[in-house]
C-alpha cells in the first residue's frame, strides 16, 4: 500500500509518497509560498525533479498542485490517485486528546479546531491541510499524528507548572512537549540496535535541528520532555530562547519598550543561537565554523546551547535514576561530532564517555567509548516514516480509533 505523508504549514505543504511493502520514498516533495505571491512546487521523483511556479491561493489549490505532480505522466510516480491507499498527516498540537495517532473523521476535526488556542499558529494550518485533502480526495483514509501524543505519559509532576492549579483546570495550561513522534521512532530504533525490549531501557532522546527537544524515555514512556506549553521551552535552539525568567518578558516590554506581541517574537525569532551570536546566523554550521575559527560571539551561542544540553541530560539522568543510553539526532545531533562533544564533555562523573573516532561517523552508530557506562548512539531520525506506520496500522484496524478514554471525554 503507498502512504501519502503531509506537512502542512502556514505557507507550505511538505509531502511524501511512501510504498509500504518495502518503506521506500516514492515522491518527495514541497508546496511553498502557499497564499504568497511566487508560491512553487518543487518534487523529487527517482532523482528527476519536477518544478513550477504557478499560483497557489490557498492550501487546496497546493494539494491539487501536489495531485498534478504526483500523477504527472513524466514526472509523476503513480498513474492516478486509486494507487495511493491512505493519507497520515502530522498535527502539532493534539492537546490532552490524544494519547496516539488517530483515523480522523468528524469528531478528530472537532476536537483539533478545539485545540486552536493552544497551538494558535500551527493548527489551524494542519487543519487547512486535512481539509485541503478531503476536498481533493474525497473518501481516502486518514490519520492524524501528533507531535504532542508520546509525551501525555508524563507524570504530573513533569507536565505540570508551579502555577495556580486553577489555571490548568480552566485552560489546560501545562507542559505538553513536542517532537514526539521524532522521540517515539528514535527511541524503538535504538531498543533494536541495543538489542533490549525497550521496556527495559532508561534513553535520553536528543532531537537537535532548527527546533530542539530532549526527552527522558524510560521503559519506552515519555516522563518529561524539555518543550512545554509551546516549543519556546528548553534549549537553545537556531532562533528560541528555550527557559527565560518569565521577568524577561516584562523587562523587555518596559526597558525595551517592545509590546508583548514583540516581545514573544523576540524570543521565538531572534534569540537561541541568532540572538547570542550577536545575528551571526541561526543556522549550527556557521556558529560551528565561527566557533571553530576563534570568533568569540560564535563560541559564546555555542557554549550556552552546549551547557543547556548538558544540564538537561543530566537532570533526566536523575530523573529516571539512571540512563542507559543517549541517543542524538535531527540536523545538528546526527552530522555535528563538535556540538556532541561539546555537550558530552566532561561527563564522566555521571559515566558518559564519548569514542572520538566513532564520533567522527556519520549515521546510524554507537559513538561511546567501549567502557562508556552510559552508550551513545547516533540514530537518524524519520518522521515520515513513523506517520506512514502509524497511518497503516491504523487504516488497517480502524476499530483502533478513540483507542484513548481521554479522547471520548474531550469529545463528550
Ligand atoms: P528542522 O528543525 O528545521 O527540521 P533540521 O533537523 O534540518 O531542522 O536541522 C537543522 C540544523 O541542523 C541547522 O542548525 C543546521 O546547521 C544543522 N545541520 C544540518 N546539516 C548539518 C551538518 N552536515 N553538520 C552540522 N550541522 C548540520
Amino acid at each position: 500500500m503507498n502512504i501519502l505523508v503531509i506537512n502542512a504549514g502556514s505557507s507550505s505543504l511538505k509531502y511524501q509518497l511512501i510504498d509500504m511493502s518495502t518503506e521506500s520514498i516514492l515522491a518527495k516533495g514541497l508546496c511553498e509560498r502557499v497564499g504568497i505571491e511566487g508560491s512553487n512546487i518543487e518534487q523529487k521523483v527517482n532523482g528527476k525533479v519536477y518544478q513550477k511556479t504557478l499560483p497557489l491561493k490557498n492550501h487546496v489549490e497546493a494539494f491539487a498542485a501536489l495531485v498534478a505532480a504526483l500523477t504527472d505522466p513524466e514526472y509523476g510516480a503513480v498513474r492516478d490517485l486509486s494507487s495511493i491507499g491512505a493519507v497520515g498527516h502530522r498535527v502539532v498540537h493534539g492537546a490532552e486528546a490524544f494519547t496516539s495517532s488517530v483515523v480522523i473523521d468528524g469528531a478528530v476535526m472537532k476536537a483539533l479546531r478545539d485545540n486552536i488556542p493552544l497551538a494558535p499558529l500551527h493548527n489551524p494550518a494542519n487543519i487547512m491541510g486535512i481539509e485541503a485533502c478531503q476536498a481533493v480526495m474525497p473518501g481516502a483514509p486518514m490519520v492524524a499524528v501528533f507531535d504532542t501524543a508520546f509525551h501525555q505519559t508524563m507524570p504530573r509532576r513533569a507536565y505540570l507548572y508551579g502555577l495556580p492549579y486553577e489555571y490548568y483546570e480552566k485552560y489546560k495550561i501545562r507542559r505538553y512537549g513536542f517532537h514526539g513522534t521524532s522521540h517515539r521512532y528514535v527511541t524503538a530504533r535504538a531498543a533494536q540496535l541495543m538489542g533490549i525490549p525497550l521496556e527495559r531501557l532508561k534513553l535520553i532522546s536528543c532531537h537537535m535541528g532548527n527546533g530542539s527537544s530532549f526527552a527522558a524515555v524510560d521503559g519506552g514512556k515519555s516522563i518529561d520532555t524539555t518543550m512545554g506549553l509551546t516549543p519556546l521551552e528548553g534549549l537553545i535552539m537556531g532562533t528560541r530562547s528555550g527557559d527565560v525568567d518569565p521577568a524577561v518578558i516584562e523587562m523587555l516590554t518596559t526597558s525595551a519598550g517592545l509590546s508583548l506581541k514583540d516581545a514573544i517574537n523576540v524570543l521565538n525569532k531572534k534569540s537561541g543561537l541568532l540572538g547570542l551570536s550577536g545575528g551571526l546566523s541561526s543556522d549550527w554550521r556557521d556558529v560551528r565554523a565561527g566557533a571553530q575559527a576563534g570568533d568569540d560571539a560564535a563560541s559564546r551561542a555555542a557554549e550556552v546551547l552546549a551547557y543547556r544540553a548538558k544540564k538537561y541530560i543530566g537532570a533526566y539522568i536523575a530523573a529516571m535514576n539512571g540512563c542507559d543510553a543517549i541517543l542524538f539526532t535531527a540536523g545538528i545531533g546526527e552530522n555535528d561530532s563538535y556540538a556532541r562533544e561539546l555537550i558530552l564533555r566532561g561527563m564522566d562523573y555521571l559515566g558518559i564517555q564519548l569514542d572520538p573516532e566513532r564520533n567522527k561517523t556519520r549515521g546510524e552508530a554507537l559513538i561511546s567509548a567501549d567502557g562508556s557506562r552510559v552508550k551513545v548512539y547516533v540514530v537518524p531520525t524519520n518522521e515520515e516514516m513513523a506517520i506512514a506506520r502509524d497511518t497503516l496500522a491504523l487504516t488497517g484496524t480502524i476499530e483502533a480509533r478513540f483507542n484513548s478514554p481521554a479522547v471520548e471525554r474531550s469529545l463528550a
